[in-house]
């Protein structure tokens, strides 16, 4: 789907793909000057964070590991509770390395906090995060972003990875649902 061509499906672009390109190449570039001669480890969160790790890792110039994991959050609807379990693990040890979890987005920071504890525990010479976007309701969190893409505003929005109901992650841009699609007000 273009930028020009929304559908009925979006009701606006958020992120335009150019400006989202530009902000990972901002985003290698801060990652690239702290990690110099480190041996650096992205910790990608399935499936929100495929874009943004993907063209991350391809706009770095630090040699770069990459892992998965993936986790669900258990929540009512589109909000999460804390209560995470484990859907898929790192398939490496991470034992004093230099780790730098990458997501998509922090909405409450339950998701991230708990991933947190949970990889610190395994003993990683260093642990930071890169999220793309970050909703208002995380400022909350004690959640330390060492490197963010971009504050939004506290919408759902899909693309770029984002889905609703597995639909949308395609999407080379970010943009907000139309209400009628998840069920609001507007149609
Ligand atoms: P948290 O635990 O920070 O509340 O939830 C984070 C997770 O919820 C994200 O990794 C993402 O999967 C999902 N999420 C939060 N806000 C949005 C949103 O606006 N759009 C989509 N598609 N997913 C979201
Ligand atoms: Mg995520
Ligand atoms: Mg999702």
């Amino acid at each position: 789907m273009d930028e020009k061509d929304l559908g009925a499906d979006l009701s606006k672009v958020l992120i335009p793909e150019d400006d989202l390109q530009a902000k990972v190449r901002e985003l290698a570039a801060q990652i690239d000057a702290d990690y110099a001669g480190k041996d650096l480890l992205l910790v990608g969160v399935l499936k929100g964070a495929v874009m943004i790790m993907a063209d991350l890792a391809r706009a770095l110039h630090t040699p770069a590991s990459m892992d998965w994991m993936a986790v669900s959050s258990y929540g009512s609807g589109t909000k999460s509770s804390g209560v995470v379990r484990i859907l898929k693990d790192l398939d490496t040890d991470i034992l004093d390395r230099h780790v730098l979890i990458v997501e998509d987005i922090i909405d409450s920071g339950l998701t991230l906090s708990w991933l947190i504890s949970n990889l610190r525990s395994r003993g990683p010479a260093s642990l930071e995060i890169c999220a793309l976007l970050r909703k208002p309701e995380a400022v909350r969190t004690e959640i330390d972003c060492r490197y963010l893409g971009f504050d939004i505003p506290n919408e759902f929005v899909v693309g770029y990875g984002l889905d609703y109901a597995e639909k949308y992650r395609n999407l080379p841009f970010v943009g907000t649902l139309a209400p009628h699609v998840y069920g609001g007000t507007g149609s």
